[in-house]
């Protein structure tokens, strides 16, 4: 899925409706500082559903509403469309009829907020699993800050690599076999301490086992004598 274009209201600087269009290869977004160039990469952290105020230069949810300026008061409603061209490889199959797929979040002064997949409200987690496994997400997107650059220019080649291979997502799957090689670890250690007990078992089994027989050769002589 490639994006497409991106479309802001109300949301941090852009109070009035702003689209962005992604064409193919490089586009370069150029502003005087403090006009808003980060809040268009927060803009897709937030779409793609951020939940931490925090990683959107914020202190709490409501913070990346417009808050208002000298000449125009504030906005009720952060609202931002981010738009993919489905290239029918990568998407889940119920998407595989769309050309494009536009996901939406807005939120409200009030608190409320809600969530759209090609208009149709949904779940956060709707959004989340449509991207599973294309590569796009809150965390595999590699948004470099500002004075990162001057860093990935004078790094040295291994550092090179691994910021290369963060934006790749290349890390992602490094961390989920890591993961995944934990889990296998710790279920070799219950299997093996599962045969220690069914080893235990079995030898206690096999003396009741025992133990009935006799009980049992007991009764008989008893009962025939
Ligand atoms: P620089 O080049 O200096 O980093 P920039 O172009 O990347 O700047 P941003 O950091 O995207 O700019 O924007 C910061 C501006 O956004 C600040 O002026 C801040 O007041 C404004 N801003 C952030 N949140 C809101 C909001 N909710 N409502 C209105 N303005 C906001």
């Amino acid at each position: 899925m490639r994006l497409k274009k991106l479309q802001l209201h109300g949301f941090k600087t852009f109070a009035d409706k702003t689209e962005v269009e992604f064409a193919d290869g490089v586009t370069a977004i150029v502003g005087p500082n403090g006009s808003g160039k980060s809040n268009i990469g927060d803009g897709i952290l937030w779409v793609l559903g951020e939940q931490k105020a925090s990683a959107l230069r914020g202190t709490k949810a409501a913070d990346v509403i417009f808050a208002g300026s000298e000449s125009r008061p504030a906005t009720g409603m952060a609202e931002v469309h981010l738009t993919f061209q489905n290239d029918g490889r990568s998407a889940p199959a119920q998407y595989a009829g769309f050309g494009e797929i536009t996901i939406t979040r807005r939120l409200f002064r009030n608190g409320d907020s809600d969530y759209a997949i090609n208009k149709t409200p949904c779940r956060l987690l709707d959004i989340t699993e449509l991207f599973l496994g294309t590569g796009v997400g809150t965390r595999a997107y590699s948004i470099i800050e500002q004075g990162r650059i001057g860093l990935i220019v004078s790094a040295k080649p291994e550092d090179r690599r691994s910021i290369l291979e963060e934006a790749a997502g290349v890390t992602k799957y490094k961390a989920r076999r890591k993961q995944a090689e934990r889990k296998l670890d710790a279920t070799e250690q219950n299997l093996l301490r599962l045969s220690d007990v069914v080893g235990e078992v079995g030898k206690r089994h096999t003396l009741g086992l025992g133990d009935a027989v006799n009980v049992y050769i007991g009764a008989e002589d008893v009962a025939h004598p």
